[in-house]
């Protein structure tokens, strides 16, 4: 098995990966895409709906651990996100949560995280290799803007 350290990561030597547009990580399965204040200030710009109107239509507060709610897209009947509509409606301002995939911290906590996510993405392990250190900025990313939240309310409460 490959050496995995803070110093030296698995992905040291980067990690191959290219969508191959299966759209499984957009459908099918319930989750959560998580918004920051600038993927929401982008969605309300590329709707242009305004705020208010932005986080009723497309937005819920859920419960992802602690005694936080966080902010989230909406999902459809069926689990498919709220813009899927045969491809992602809001590609160019999907939020940063969707751009970074598969560099996400919890993929890329050991070998073995990044192997489970893979099992769901035949994207990752192939195609174009992506360096450590563009890996590591997609993570700084994530890092500076981090998901909106607020203290718990009622469960599942929509916006
Ligand atoms: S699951 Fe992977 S290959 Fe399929 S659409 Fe998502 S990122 Fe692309
Ligand atoms: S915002 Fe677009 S890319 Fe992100 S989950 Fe929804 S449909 Fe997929």
């Amino acid at each position: 098995m490959k050496r995995d350290t803070a110093e030296t990561p698995f992905f040291a030597d980067g990690l191959k990966f290219s969508c191959t547009r299966c759209s499984s990580c957009c459908r099918y399965e319930p989750g959560f895409v998580f918004l920051s204040q600038v993927d929401l200030a982008l969605l309300v710009k590329g709707l242009q709906m305004g705020y208010t109107e932005t986080m009723k239509t497309y937005c819920r507060w859920v419960k992802a651990g602690g005694d936080l709610e966080w902010l989230s897209l909406k999902e459809k009947s069926g689990y498919d996100c709220i813009f899927w509509q045969g491809g992602c409606s809001v590609y160019e301002y999907r939020p940063l949560q969707c751009r970074a995939f598969p560099f996400w911290h919890s993929n890329l906590a050991s070998p073995e995280a990044w192997e489970a996510a893979a099992a769901f993405c035949p994207g990752m392990g192939k195609g174009e290799v992506h360096t450590a250190s563009v890996i590591h900025n997609w993570l700084a990313h994530r890092r500076a803007e981090p998901p909106i939240t607020r203290k718990a309310k009622s469960p599942g409460g929509e916006c």
